[in-house]
């Protein structure tokens, strides 16, 4: 970006025209600064910087462990590992969404359980979980689906009361709050993603928060091959003896990507200010539209047009207030077929013909061919998530998203719809 801005892409020749994509990055100078000085020094790899950026992650979320892995996927492999799930094992999981976050738990040999999710906020309903727990499951894995945190209350005490920990996939969420706590702190574990589209982007990369040491430590062994030491600690101690003590993976994050990490992390409290802004132009825009609906809100989650009215400094505000904030990862909104006479499909590839690249997050993951095939899964599983998935639409929504673009996309959409 720099500072640069494109001219808006509906005044060129429609031959011209750029799809607006649902997210991307935001790259500064000075985020290319930091990242040349790590090339320049003498780590590439596994050097001051990755402790850094957990020590700066971990002071964020305020817990007191933060571990930086390879991407979101390794992050969460690394939570089923660090829990202990293995063959016969049953894990939790809602079915609305990103397929890895019921993977890791095939990663390590046990079988994914697919929660439903309310239908009104698409959220993983804590009722089907209790209604889907086995003597055989040994955890809950959370989903903050869109951005919106999800209902943690509810959650802990299921798992309490069950003796098995929670598990927050908070892909979508960095930046949230529930209840006054920094989504990161609330759950056992905690799982964020650095990909390019989500709040802040290392290329690859994710973490997890955890307060929880003996965790932080065998995550630390299985992301590097389960080795005890790694190079960087070896050379300090001047020697080459180390002992591989589990079956572990190269998941390292290199110190350039970390670097541009720790630069990323400063914009946060801006990029979610600036999400909420467009959220609140989306909400205002469909608020009485018949035919389209964003998602609800859950009652503590704060509206984006109450958080941006809000005076001073937000995250204040929302501590003392005990809100929960929502970081809008994701603008979804549900297209009802019967009322405007077309379907989701159709809707779909209008949008994309004019410009605007809208997609479809989810897919129930236990409707596809992997999972049907290998547990059995099939339709009628998870109504609700189902249903949700033949009406869902996912709006652009990122930081440097500018107003007209936002204009445009409103002002298409009505025209489309009508
Ligand atoms: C992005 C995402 C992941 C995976 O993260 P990667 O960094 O792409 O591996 C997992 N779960 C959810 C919900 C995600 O959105």
């Amino acid at each position: 970006m720099s500072g640069k801005v494109n001219p808006p892409f509906y005044n060129m020749k429609p031959s011209h025209w750029k799809l607006i994509p649902y997210g991307k990055q935001w790259i500064d100078d000075d985020d290319v600064v930091s990242v040349v000085e790590v090339l320049r020094s003498d780590w590439l790899t596994t050097g001051p910087k990755v402790a850094e950026f957990e020590r700066t992650f971990s002071n964020l979320v305020g817990t007191k462990e933060a571990v930086a892995v390879s991407s979101g996927t390794a992050a969460l492999h690394a939570a089923m590992y660090a829990i202990d799930i293995g063959p016969g094992d049953e894990v939790i999981v809602p079915s609305m969404t990103f397929a890895a976050t019921a993977n890791c738990v095939v990663f390590q040999g046990g079988t994914p359980v697919f929660a439903d999710v309310k239908e009104d906020t698409l959220l993983i309903d804590p009722e089907d979980v209790k209604r889907k727990i086995t003597f055989r499951t040994k955890a809950i894995i959370a989903v903050d689906y869109t951005g919106q945190p999800c209902d943690y209350d509810k959650l802990i005490s299921i798992s309490k009361a069950h003796h098995i920990p929670l598990v927050a996939d908070a892909c979508h969420a960095l930046g949230a709050y529930y209840k006054g706590k920094p989504v990161g702190s609330v759950a056992d574990l905690t799982v964020f993603s650095f990909h390019p589209v989500k709040h802040i982007t290392t290329g690859e990369g994710g973490m997890i928060t955890t307060d929880n040491e003996e965790y932080a430590r065998r995550m630390r062994i299985f992301r590097n091959h389960g080795i005890t030491t790694d190079h960087r600690q070896r050379e300090q101690m001047g020697s080459w003896f180390y002992e591989m003590v589990d079956l572990g993976y190269n998941y390292r994050i290199t110190d350039f990507q970390c670097a541009l990490g720790i630069s990323q992390l400063k914009k946060l409290a801006k990029w979610i200010k600036r999400r909420q802004e467009i959220a609140a132009l989306y909400d205002e825009a469909f608020k009485d539209f018949p035919g389209i609906k964003p998602l609800g809100l859950r009652d503590d989650v704060l509206p984006p047009k109450e958080y941006i009215s809000l005076s001073g400094d937000p995250v204040t505000h929302i501590i003392n207030f005990m809100y929960s904030l929502h970081a809008y990862h994701l603008y979804v909104v549900r297209v009802d077929e019967k009322v405007i006479g077309r379907t989701r499909d159709e809707v779909f590839k209008e949008l994309r013909s004019r410009g605007i690249g809208v997609n479809v997050h989810y897919i129930p993951v236990h409707l596809h061919p992997f999972y049907r095939k290998k547990f059995g899964t099939d339709v009628g599983l998870c109504p609700i998530a189902e249903k949700a998935y033949r009406q869902i639409i996912s709006l652009p929504i990122f930081p440097a998203l500018q107003d007209e673009e936002v204009e445009y996309i409103i002002k298409t959409i009505i025209e489309v719809l009508k």
